[in-house]
């Protein structure tokens, strides 16, 4: 194929593909899915917290569950110490039921204090069943997405794969110099790479040139290069 078709060519893959890659871009299921997963991320920061808070509360009741027996021990001591009939002195019977009454006095106190901790700790503990249920429902709503996507994205990554190829083969076959200058163009450009001289204009920017310049490039090879846009610029041969 001649370079010059090959270069027109060329240019309407790239814009196929500069497309096909936008349209795949702005396909609603990537953003759905951009924002299931922000959410997801949101709810397992949410998950570490209340899981800190839930072995916090753990350990709380744990350690006034302790405190409440080691109490409840020292009351049945100092009970059986009364029912023995080992304790005979009054002085010292009274002394058992003083301390007796003080010890169930802060045994009621730390059983009322642990039951407020298992409160809260049956709260955290719900929270973390709420939380691990939208991650679940989170998790299954990204996956829903994540195939959709792939389905309907999968047409797209087909275009995408044989307007690639197709680029490959045309860049192939043209002579090394003007393929790097094809690419360079295309890479600060990102859009037009190839003009047309037509009655003294640039097809691409679409100004039309001095005389003496287009005299130049009528007399130049068959792709030069616009003087006003540097874009390369076919003079004949299409
Ligand atoms: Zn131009």
């Amino acid at each position: 194929m001649d370079a010059t078709k090959a270069l027109v060519e060329l240019q309407e893959h790239d814009l196929a593909l500069a497309r096909l890659n936008r349209q795949l871009d702005e396909m609603p299921e990537k953003r759905a899915i951009l924002a299931a997963r922000g959410k997801l991320a949101e709810l397992k920061a949410l998950q570490a917290r209340s899981e800190t808070a839930l072995s916090a509360a753990d350990s709380l009741v744990r350690r006034g569950e302790d405190e409440l027996r080691t109490l409840n021990e020292r009351i049945k001591a100092e009970q059986d110490k009364l029912l023995s009939g080992a304790v005979k002195s009054p002085k010292e019977l009274q002394a058992i039921s003083m301390e007796l009454d003080s010890l169930k006095r802060r045994a009621d106190a730390l059983e009322a204090d642990t039951l407020s901790k298992m409160e809260k700790r049956e709260a955290s503990a719900g929270q973390s069943v709420k939380i691990a249920a939208a991650i679940a429902t989170g998790e299954g709503t990204e996956a829903r997405l994540t195939d959709r996507f792939r389905q309907l994205g999968g047409t797209l990554l087909t275009s995408i794969d044989a307007e690639n190829r197709a680029r490959e083969a045309l860049l192939s076959g043209l002579p090394a110099d003007l393929r790097a200058r094809y690419e360079q163009i295309r890479s600060s450009r990102h859009g037009i790479t190839v003009g047309v001289l037509k009655e003294g204009m640039c097809s691409a920017c679409r100004v039309g040139l001095p005389a003496g310049k287009v005299e130049e490039l009528v007399n130049g090879p068959d792709v030069g290069v616009c003087p006003n846009c540097n874009r390369l610029l076919i003079v004949r041969g299409l």
